[in-house]
Protein backbone atom coordinates (compact mmCIF):
# COMPACT_ATOMS: atom_id res chain seq x y z
CA UNK A 1 0.00 0.00 0.00
CA UNK A 2 1.36 3.82 -0.86
CA UNK A 3 2.38 5.68 2.51
CA UNK A 4 0.09 8.19 3.26
CA UNK A 5 1.40 11.49 3.10
CA UNK A 6 1.57 13.45 6.23
CA UNK A 7 -0.85 16.45 6.31
CA UNK A 8 0.83 19.64 5.97
CA UNK A 9 0.82 21.97 8.59
CA UNK A 10 -1.48 25.21 8.26
CA UNK A 11 1.61 27.34 7.91
CA UNK A 12 2.60 25.40 5.22
CA UNK A 13 -0.62 26.18 3.56
CA UNK A 14 -0.72 29.36 4.47
CA UNK A 15 2.92 30.73 2.96
CA UNK A 16 1.80 28.80 -0.27
CA UNK A 17 -0.91 30.70 -1.07
CA UNK A 18 0.99 33.79 -0.12
CA UNK A 19 3.72 32.65 -2.53
CA UNK A 20 1.19 31.91 -4.87
CA UNK A 21 -0.88 34.78 -4.61
CA UNK A 22 -4.33 32.71 -3.56
CA UNK A 23 -4.40 34.96 -0.34
CA UNK A 24 -2.89 37.98 1.07
CA UNK A 25 -3.09 39.50 4.35
CA UNK A 26 -5.53 42.26 4.33
CA UNK A 27 -4.76 45.75 4.47
CA UNK A 28 -1.03 44.85 4.53
CA UNK A 29 0.65 48.24 3.92
CA UNK A 30 -1.31 49.46 6.77
CA UNK A 31 -0.53 46.74 9.20
CA UNK A 32 -2.94 44.26 8.57
CA UNK A 33 -6.31 43.74 10.45
CA UNK A 34 -6.57 40.91 12.50
CA UNK A 35 -7.87 37.51 10.38
CA UNK A 36 -8.91 39.57 7.56
CA UNK A 37 -7.85 38.22 4.06
CA UNK A 38 -7.64 39.58 0.52
CA UNK A 39 -7.99 36.82 -2.59
CA UNK A 40 -5.44 37.34 -5.13
CA UNK A 41 -5.87 35.60 -8.96
CA UNK A 42 -6.03 32.03 -7.83
CA UNK A 43 -7.57 32.26 -4.65
CA UNK A 44 -10.17 34.16 -7.00
CA UNK A 45 -10.38 31.50 -9.45
CA UNK A 46 -10.83 28.88 -6.73
CA UNK A 47 -13.34 30.29 -4.83
CA UNK A 48 -14.85 31.18 -8.12
CA UNK A 49 -15.00 27.19 -8.85
CA UNK A 50 -16.20 26.28 -5.49
CA UNK A 51 -19.34 28.25 -5.80
CA UNK A 52 -20.24 27.12 -8.91
CA UNK A 53 -19.71 23.44 -8.34
CA UNK A 54 -21.99 24.20 -5.29
CA UNK A 55 -24.13 25.63 -7.28
CA UNK A 56 -24.35 23.26 -10.19
CA UNK A 57 -25.24 20.49 -7.60
CA UNK A 58 -27.93 22.03 -5.60
CA UNK A 59 -29.62 24.13 -8.45
CA UNK A 60 -28.57 23.45 -11.89
CA UNK A 61 -28.87 19.87 -11.85
CA UNK A 62 -32.10 19.42 -9.48
CA UNK A 63 -35.96 19.99 -10.53
CA UNK A 64 -36.60 20.84 -6.53
CA UNK A 65 -34.78 24.11 -6.31
CA UNK A 66 -34.94 27.75 -7.36
CA UNK A 67 -31.63 30.03 -6.46
CA UNK A 68 -31.96 33.63 -4.13
CA UNK A 69 -29.90 36.80 -3.64
CA UNK A 70 -31.15 38.26 -0.71
CA UNK A 71 -29.64 41.35 0.86
CA UNK A 72 -26.68 41.62 3.22
CA UNK A 73 -28.24 44.12 5.39
CA UNK A 74 -32.24 43.56 6.32
CA UNK A 75 -34.65 44.74 8.52
CA UNK A 76 -33.39 44.38 12.18
CA UNK A 77 -36.73 43.18 12.49
CA UNK A 78 -35.74 40.05 10.82
CA UNK A 79 -32.89 39.38 13.38
CA UNK A 80 -35.32 39.93 15.93
CA UNK A 81 -37.59 37.64 14.79
CA UNK A 82 -34.74 34.92 14.02
CA UNK A 83 -33.72 34.82 17.67
CA UNK A 84 -29.98 36.03 16.84
CA UNK A 85 -30.25 40.15 18.80
CA UNK A 86 -31.09 37.70 21.69
CA UNK A 87 -29.23 35.11 21.42
CA UNK A 88 -27.03 34.99 18.97
CA UNK A 89 -24.14 35.02 21.59
CA UNK A 90 -20.96 33.13 22.34
CA UNK A 91 -19.71 32.95 25.99
CA UNK A 92 -16.72 34.98 26.44
CA UNK A 93 -13.56 35.50 29.50
CA UNK A 94 -11.44 37.93 29.40
CA UNK A 95 -7.46 37.50 31.26
CA UNK A 96 -6.97 40.11 33.28
CA UNK A 97 -3.40 39.51 32.94
CA UNK A 98 -2.73 39.14 29.27
CA UNK A 99 -5.51 41.34 28.43
CA UNK A 100 -6.72 38.68 25.70
CA UNK A 101 -10.37 37.74 24.94
CA UNK A 102 -11.30 33.77 24.67
CA UNK A 103 -14.28 32.33 23.82
CA UNK A 104 -14.90 30.48 27.15
CA UNK A 105 -16.28 26.86 25.25
CA UNK A 106 -12.97 26.93 23.11
CA UNK A 107 -10.42 27.12 25.96
CA UNK A 108 -8.83 23.90 24.60
CA UNK A 109 -8.02 25.14 21.13
CA UNK A 110 -6.71 28.76 22.72
CA UNK A 111 -2.91 29.79 23.73
CA UNK A 112 -1.87 31.48 27.22
CA UNK A 113 -1.21 35.11 25.69
CA UNK A 114 2.18 34.92 28.19
CA UNK A 115 2.59 31.03 27.94
CA UNK A 116 1.71 29.77 24.19
CA UNK A 117 2.22 26.17 24.71
CA UNK A 118 -0.30 26.16 27.85
CA UNK A 119 -4.06 27.17 27.35
CA UNK A 120 -5.50 30.28 29.10
CA UNK A 121 -6.38 29.26 32.86
CA UNK A 122 -3.17 26.73 33.15
CA UNK A 123 -1.06 28.62 34.39
CA UNK A 124 -0.83 30.06 37.95
CA UNK A 125 -0.85 33.91 36.26
CA UNK A 126 -3.78 33.55 34.62
CA UNK A 127 -6.57 35.36 36.00
CA UNK A 128 -9.81 34.54 33.88
CA UNK A 129 -12.89 36.65 34.46
CA UNK A 130 -16.32 34.76 34.67
CA UNK A 131 -17.86 34.20 31.46
CA UNK A 132 -20.44 36.70 30.18
CA UNK A 133 -22.39 36.76 26.85
CA UNK A 134 -21.15 38.38 23.30
CA UNK A 135 -23.36 38.87 20.80
CA UNK A 136 -21.71 38.53 17.05
CA UNK A 137 -23.43 40.33 15.09
CA UNK A 138 -21.69 43.67 13.77
CA UNK A 139 -24.09 46.68 13.89
CA UNK A 140 -24.11 49.51 11.92
CA UNK A 141 -26.79 52.70 10.94
CA UNK A 142 -28.80 53.30 7.51
CA UNK A 143 -29.18 56.24 6.43
CA UNK A 144 -27.98 59.84 7.61
CA UNK A 145 -29.85 59.60 11.64
CA UNK A 146 -27.08 57.89 13.98
CA UNK A 147 -30.12 56.99 16.20
CA UNK A 148 -31.73 53.90 17.52
CA UNK A 149 -34.19 54.26 15.25
CA UNK A 150 -31.17 53.89 12.49
CA UNK A 151 -29.59 50.73 13.64
CA UNK A 152 -28.94 48.03 11.27
CA UNK A 153 -27.30 44.58 11.30
CA UNK A 154 -24.67 42.90 8.80
CA UNK A 155 -26.22 39.23 8.09
CA UNK A 156 -24.59 36.78 9.78
CA UNK A 157 -26.07 34.02 8.18
CA UNK A 158 -27.79 33.82 4.74
CA UNK A 159 -30.30 31.55 5.82
CA UNK A 160 -32.73 34.32 7.11
CA UNK A 161 -33.02 36.01 3.63
CA UNK A 162 -33.98 32.90 2.82
CA UNK A 163 -36.90 32.42 5.09
CA UNK A 164 -37.85 35.98 4.71
CA UNK A 165 -38.43 35.11 0.88
CA UNK A 166 -40.52 31.73 1.06
CA UNK A 167 -43.76 33.23 0.41
CA UNK A 168 -42.70 34.83 -2.61
CA UNK A 169 -40.84 31.71 -3.93
CA UNK A 170 -43.91 29.42 -3.21
CA UNK A 171 -45.79 32.02 -5.00
CA UNK A 172 -43.98 33.47 -7.72
CA UNK A 173 -41.88 30.27 -8.54
CA UNK A 174 -45.12 28.00 -8.01
CA UNK A 175 -43.40 25.56 -5.71
CA UNK A 176 -44.77 23.02 -3.54
CA UNK A 177 -42.44 21.16 -1.03
CA UNK A 178 -40.20 19.48 -0.76
CA UNK A 179 -38.55 22.04 -2.55
CA UNK A 180 -35.22 24.56 -1.85
CA UNK A 181 -33.99 27.85 -2.25
CA UNK A 182 -30.09 28.13 -2.48
CA UNK A 183 -28.12 31.08 -2.26
CA UNK A 184 -24.19 32.11 -1.90
CA UNK A 185 -23.30 35.50 -0.22
CA UNK A 186 -20.98 37.27 2.67
CA UNK A 187 -21.80 37.14 5.73
CA UNK A 188 -20.54 38.69 8.84
CA UNK A 189 -19.79 37.78 12.41
CA UNK A 190 -17.51 39.75 14.90
CA UNK A 191 -15.98 36.24 16.34
CA UNK A 192 -14.14 36.56 19.53
CA UNK A 193 -11.16 34.64 18.56
CA UNK A 194 -10.73 34.19 14.61
CA UNK A 195 -7.90 33.05 13.64
CA UNK A 196 -6.19 29.54 11.96
CA UNK A 197 -6.14 31.30 8.66
CA UNK A 198 -9.10 31.43 6.83
CA UNK A 199 -11.16 28.37 9.22
CA UNK A 200 -12.56 31.36 11.35
CA UNK A 201 -12.74 34.73 9.85
CA UNK A 202 -15.48 37.80 10.48
CA UNK A 203 -16.12 37.82 7.34
CA UNK A 204 -16.65 34.61 5.10
CA UNK A 205 -19.56 33.44 1.77
CA UNK A 206 -21.20 31.11 2.91
CA UNK A 207 -22.77 28.61 0.82
CA UNK A 208 -26.65 27.92 2.32
CA UNK A 209 -30.08 26.11 1.09
CA UNK A 210 -33.27 25.94 2.90
CA UNK A 211 -35.00 22.60 2.24
CA UNK A 212 -38.90 23.07 2.75
CA UNK A 213 -40.20 19.13 2.98
CA UNK A 214 -43.48 18.41 4.96
CA UNK A 215 -43.09 17.57 8.64
CA UNK A 216 -43.36 14.26 8.70
CA UNK A 217 -40.90 13.85 6.03
CA UNK A 218 -37.55 16.02 7.86
CA UNK A 219 -35.76 12.87 8.82
CA UNK A 220 -35.82 11.28 6.33
CA UNK A 221 -34.42 14.45 4.36
CA UNK A 222 -31.88 15.08 6.76
CA UNK A 223 -29.84 11.75 6.20
CA UNK A 224 -30.65 12.30 2.33
CA UNK A 225 -29.01 15.64 2.85
CA UNK A 226 -26.27 14.64 4.80
CA UNK A 227 -25.28 11.64 2.27
CA UNK A 228 -25.73 14.12 -0.82
CA UNK A 229 -23.10 16.72 0.63
CA UNK A 230 -20.87 14.00 1.80
CA UNK A 231 -20.90 12.79 -1.79
CA UNK A 232 -20.13 16.09 -3.02
CA UNK A 233 -16.92 16.22 -0.89
CA UNK A 234 -16.09 13.07 -2.20
CA UNK A 235 -16.75 13.92 -5.99
CA UNK A 236 -14.70 16.70 -5.51
CA UNK A 237 -11.42 14.52 -4.38
CA UNK A 238 -11.42 14.93 -0.13
CA UNK A 239 -10.21 11.93 0.83
CA UNK A 240 -12.63 9.38 3.12
CA UNK A 241 -10.22 9.35 5.95
CA UNK A 242 -10.46 13.52 6.09
CA UNK A 243 -14.39 13.69 6.38
CA UNK A 244 -16.57 12.46 9.00
CA UNK A 245 -20.23 13.10 10.40
CA UNK A 246 -20.51 13.85 13.82
CA UNK A 247 -23.83 14.36 15.84
CA UNK A 248 -24.60 17.04 17.76
CA UNK A 249 -25.69 16.26 21.21
CA UNK A 250 -28.94 18.27 22.79
CA UNK A 251 -26.92 20.92 24.46
CA UNK A 252 -24.55 21.58 21.62
CA UNK A 253 -27.61 21.74 19.35
CA UNK A 254 -28.69 25.97 18.41
CA UNK A 255 -31.92 27.21 19.82
CA UNK A 256 -33.76 26.47 16.55
CA UNK A 257 -32.61 23.09 15.84
CA UNK A 258 -34.17 19.56 16.48
CA UNK A 259 -31.00 17.95 15.37
CA UNK A 260 -27.96 18.89 13.45
CA UNK A 261 -24.95 16.67 12.11
CA UNK A 262 -21.87 18.37 11.25
CA UNK A 263 -19.76 16.93 8.24
CA UNK A 264 -16.26 17.60 9.69
CA UNK A 265 -12.69 17.67 8.24
CA UNK A 266 -9.71 16.63 9.19
CA UNK A 267 -7.78 19.88 9.66
CA UNK A 268 -4.05 20.51 9.99
CA UNK A 269 -5.94 21.96 13.36
CA UNK A 270 -7.81 18.51 14.31
CA UNK A 271 -11.46 17.73 13.28
CA UNK A 272 -13.47 20.69 13.15
CA UNK A 273 -16.89 21.44 11.76
CA UNK A 274 -16.55 21.74 7.24
CA UNK A 275 -19.90 22.22 7.24
CA UNK A 276 -23.19 21.65 9.38
CA UNK A 277 -26.53 20.16 8.40
CA UNK A 278 -29.55 21.23 10.79
CA UNK A 279 -33.03 20.14 10.97
CA UNK A 280 -34.32 23.90 11.37
CA UNK A 281 -38.00 22.28 12.16
CA UNK A 282 -40.81 24.75 11.70
CA UNK A 283 -38.76 27.40 14.19
CA UNK A 284 -38.13 29.93 11.07
CA UNK A 285 -40.97 30.29 9.16
CA UNK A 286 -43.06 29.99 12.59
CA UNK A 287 -41.14 33.09 13.94
CA UNK A 288 -41.45 35.02 11.08
CA UNK A 289 -45.30 34.85 10.76
CA UNK A 290 -45.33 35.57 14.66
CA UNK A 291 -43.27 38.49 14.28
CA UNK A 292 -44.06 40.05 10.87
CA UNK A 293 -47.76 39.05 11.16
CA UNK A 294 -47.57 37.15 7.24
CA UNK A 295 -48.56 33.52 7.30
CA UNK A 296 -45.43 31.50 5.69
CA UNK A 297 -46.90 28.31 5.15
CA UNK A 298 -47.98 25.83 2.57
CA UNK A 299 -51.64 25.66 1.39
CA UNK A 300 -52.44 22.97 -1.16
CA UNK A 301 -54.44 22.59 -3.99
CA UNK A 302 -57.58 20.92 -1.70
CA UNK A 303 -56.85 23.39 1.11
CA UNK A 304 -54.35 21.03 2.80
CA UNK A 305 -52.25 23.69 4.96
CA UNK A 306 -48.90 23.23 7.46
CA UNK A 307 -45.65 25.36 7.71
CA UNK A 308 -43.06 23.16 6.02
CA UNK A 309 -40.26 21.62 7.83
CA UNK A 310 -36.57 23.00 6.95
CA UNK A 311 -33.56 21.02 6.46
CA UNK A 312 -30.11 23.47 6.25
CA UNK A 313 -26.87 22.02 4.35
CA UNK A 314 -24.60 25.44 5.42
CA UNK A 315 -21.06 26.05 4.85
CA UNK A 316 -18.34 28.50 3.96
CA UNK A 317 -16.60 29.00 0.62
CA UNK A 318 -13.19 29.54 3.13
CA UNK A 319 -13.23 25.92 4.78
CA UNK A 320 -13.79 24.34 1.99
CA UNK A 321 -11.09 25.94 0.25
CA UNK A 322 -8.88 25.22 3.17
CA UNK A 323 -10.02 21.79 3.18
CA UNK A 324 -9.34 21.59 -0.55
CA UNK A 325 -5.79 22.68 -0.26
CA UNK A 326 -4.71 20.66 3.01
CA UNK A 327 -6.50 17.25 1.27
CA UNK A 328 -4.50 18.16 -2.41
CA UNK A 329 -1.46 19.45 -1.05
CA UNK A 330 2.01 17.04 -1.58
CA UNK A 331 5.67 17.09 -1.79
CA UNK A 332 7.92 14.64 -3.51
CA UNK A 333 10.98 14.42 -4.96
CA UNK A 334 11.28 13.75 -8.39
CA UNK A 335 14.89 13.99 -10.25
CA UNK A 336 16.26 14.73 -6.85
CA UNK A 337 14.23 17.77 -7.04
CA UNK A 338 11.35 18.53 -4.41
CA UNK A 339 8.35 19.27 -6.18
CA UNK A 340 5.10 20.66 -4.06
CA UNK A 341 1.93 19.72 -6.22
CA UNK A 342 -1.32 20.27 -5.30
CA UNK A 343 -3.48 17.12 -6.64
CA UNK A 344 -6.56 19.75 -6.66
CA UNK A 345 -9.35 17.75 -8.56
CA UNK A 346 -9.67 19.17 -11.93
CA UNK A 347 -13.12 20.81 -11.69
CA UNK A 348 -11.85 23.16 -8.56
CA UNK A 349 -8.26 23.79 -10.14
CA UNK A 350 -8.09 27.14 -10.57
CA UNK A 351 -6.22 26.88 -14.02
CA UNK A 352 -7.17 23.92 -16.26
CA UNK A 353 -3.88 23.42 -18.24
CA UNK A 354 -0.71 25.13 -18.97
CA UNK A 355 0.35 26.45 -22.77
CA UNK A 356 4.50 26.08 -22.99
CA UNK A 357 6.66 26.88 -25.72
CA UNK A 358 9.57 24.31 -25.05
CA UNK A 359 11.90 27.39 -26.85
CA UNK A 360 10.15 30.59 -26.49
CA UNK A 361 12.30 32.37 -28.94
CA UNK A 362 11.71 30.26 -31.55
CA UNK A 363 9.12 31.60 -33.85
CA UNK A 364 7.81 28.60 -35.12
CA UNK A 365 6.88 27.49 -31.44
CA UNK A 366 6.05 30.87 -29.86
CA UNK A 367 3.28 31.33 -32.73
CA UNK A 368 1.69 27.88 -32.31
CA UNK A 369 1.28 28.00 -28.54
CA UNK A 370 0.21 31.31 -28.68
CA UNK A 371 -2.19 30.16 -31.14
CA UNK A 372 -3.39 27.37 -28.87
CA UNK A 373 -3.96 29.01 -25.83
CA UNK A 374 -5.77 31.87 -27.76
CA UNK A 375 -8.10 29.20 -29.00
CA UNK A 376 -8.44 27.54 -25.64
CA UNK A 377 -8.79 30.77 -23.38
CA UNK A 378 -12.13 31.13 -24.93
CA UNK A 379 -13.57 28.07 -23.51
CA UNK A 380 -11.62 27.78 -20.12
CA UNK A 381 -9.43 29.30 -17.81
CA UNK A 382 -5.48 28.35 -18.90
CA UNK A 383 -2.21 29.60 -19.03
CA UNK A 384 0.35 30.39 -21.47
CA UNK A 385 4.24 30.58 -20.15
CA UNK A 386 7.30 31.54 -21.97
CA UNK A 387 9.49 32.35 -19.09
CA UNK A 388 12.28 30.39 -17.87
CA UNK A 389 13.76 26.37 -18.12
CA UNK A 390 10.58 24.27 -18.47
CA UNK A 391 11.40 22.65 -15.83
CA UNK A 392 10.61 25.66 -13.53
CA UNK A 393 7.56 26.57 -15.37
CA UNK A 394 6.45 22.91 -14.64
CA UNK A 395 6.40 23.40 -10.94
CA UNK A 396 5.41 26.62 -11.10
CA UNK A 397 2.14 24.80 -12.76
CA UNK A 398 2.40 22.00 -10.38
CA UNK A 399 2.28 24.31 -6.92
CA UNK A 400 -1.11 25.97 -8.57
CA UNK A 401 -2.44 22.60 -9.36
CA UNK A 402 -2.85 23.07 -13.04
CA UNK A 403 -3.68 19.30 -14.10
CA UNK A 404 -2.57 19.41 -17.56
CA UNK A 405 0.31 20.69 -19.47
CA UNK A 406 0.73 21.39 -23.19
CA UNK A 407 4.41 21.76 -24.26
CA UNK A 408 5.12 22.62 -27.93
CA UNK A 409 8.34 21.66 -28.88
CA UNK A 410 10.85 20.56 -32.25
CA UNK A 411 8.78 17.87 -33.05
CA UNK A 412 5.47 20.13 -32.92
CA UNK A 413 7.12 22.28 -35.94
CA UNK A 414 8.06 18.14 -37.94
CA UNK A 415 4.05 17.04 -37.48
CA UNK A 416 1.95 19.50 -35.53
CA UNK A 417 1.56 17.42 -32.21
CA UNK A 418 2.64 18.33 -28.83
CA UNK A 419 3.02 16.51 -25.55
CA UNK A 420 0.23 16.56 -22.67
CA UNK A 421 1.84 16.72 -19.15
CA UNK A 422 -0.12 14.82 -16.73
CA UNK A 423 0.21 16.89 -12.84
CA UNK A 424 -0.29 13.48 -10.79
CA UNK A 425 1.71 10.71 -12.75
CA UNK A 426 3.84 12.93 -14.58
CA UNK A 427 3.23 10.87 -17.39
CA UNK A 428 3.56 12.40 -21.27
CA UNK A 429 1.65 11.68 -24.48
CA UNK A 430 1.78 13.13 -28.01
CA UNK A 431 -1.62 14.76 -29.09
CA UNK A 432 -2.36 16.34 -32.89
CA UNK A 433 -2.41 20.23 -31.62
CA UNK A 434 -5.58 20.39 -33.72
CA UNK A 435 -7.21 17.63 -31.63
CA UNK A 436 -5.92 19.39 -28.06
CA UNK A 437 -9.25 21.63 -27.54
CA UNK A 438 -11.65 18.57 -27.29
CA UNK A 439 -8.82 16.46 -25.25
CA UNK A 440 -9.06 18.73 -22.38
CA UNK A 441 -13.12 18.85 -22.85
CA UNK A 442 -13.13 15.40 -22.53
CA UNK A 443 -10.83 15.30 -19.40
CA UNK A 444 -12.78 17.85 -17.50
CA UNK A 445 -15.85 15.77 -18.17
CA UNK A 446 -14.13 12.58 -16.87
CA UNK A 447 -15.56 11.42 -13.63
CA UNK A 448 -12.53 11.10 -11.33
CA UNK A 449 -13.49 10.75 -8.01
CA UNK A 450 -10.29 11.39 -6.33
CA UNK A 451 -7.00 12.65 -8.03
CA UNK A 452 -5.70 11.05 -4.49
CA UNK A 453 -6.68 7.76 -5.19
CA UNK A 454 -5.67 7.29 -8.99
P1 LIG B 1 -18.51 27.20 14.66
O1 LIG B 1 -19.09 26.28 15.71
O2 LIG B 1 -17.27 26.66 14.00
O3 LIG B 1 -18.40 28.63 15.12
P2 LIG B 1 -21.13 27.48 13.68
O4 LIG B 1 -21.76 26.21 14.15
O5 LIG B 1 -21.38 28.74 14.40
O6 LIG B 1 -19.57 27.25 13.47
P3 LIG B 1 -22.95 27.83 11.57
O7 LIG B 1 -23.65 28.95 12.20
O8 LIG B 1 -23.58 26.49 11.51
O9 LIG B 1 -21.48 27.68 12.16
O10 LIG B 1 -22.51 28.30 10.10
C1 LIG B 1 -22.60 27.49 8.98
C2 LIG B 1 -21.27 27.32 8.30
O11 LIG B 1 -20.68 28.58 8.03
C3 LIG B 1 -20.22 26.57 9.11
O12 LIG B 1 -20.39 25.18 8.97
C4 LIG B 1 -18.95 27.03 8.47
O13 LIG B 1 -18.70 26.31 7.26
C5 LIG B 1 -19.27 28.47 8.11
N1 LIG B 1 -18.76 29.42 9.10
C6 LIG B 1 -19.35 29.79 10.25
N2 LIG B 1 -18.61 30.72 10.89
C7 LIG B 1 -17.52 30.93 10.13
C8 LIG B 1 -16.37 31.78 10.25
N3 LIG B 1 -16.24 32.62 11.27
N4 LIG B 1 -15.43 31.72 9.28
C9 LIG B 1 -15.56 30.90 8.21
N5 LIG B 1 -16.62 30.09 8.05
C10 LIG B 1 -17.60 30.10 8.98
Amino acid sequence: MAEKPPQPTMDTIVSLCRRRGFVFPSSEIYGGLGSTFDYGHYGVLLKTNIRNQWLRAMVQERDDMVALDSAIILNPRVWEASGHVAGFNDPLVDCRTCKLRFRADKLDDAACGRKPSKRPGETPDCDLTDSRQFNLMFETHVGALQDGSSSAYLRPETAQGIFINFKNVLQIARRKPPFGIAQTGKSFRNEITPGNFLFRVREFEQMEMEFFVPPDDAPRWHEYWIAERLAWYRGLGLRDENLRVREHDEQERSHYSSATSDIEYRYPIGWQELEGVANRGSYDLTQHTDHSGTKLEYVGPDGERYTPHVIEPAVSIERIFVALLVDAYDEEVVAERKRVVLRLHPLVAPVKAAILPLVPRDEGMASRARTLYEELRRHHVVEHDDSGQIGRRYRRQDEIGTPWAFTIDEQTLEDETVTVRDRDSLAQERLPISGVREWLDEALQQDSPSPRSR
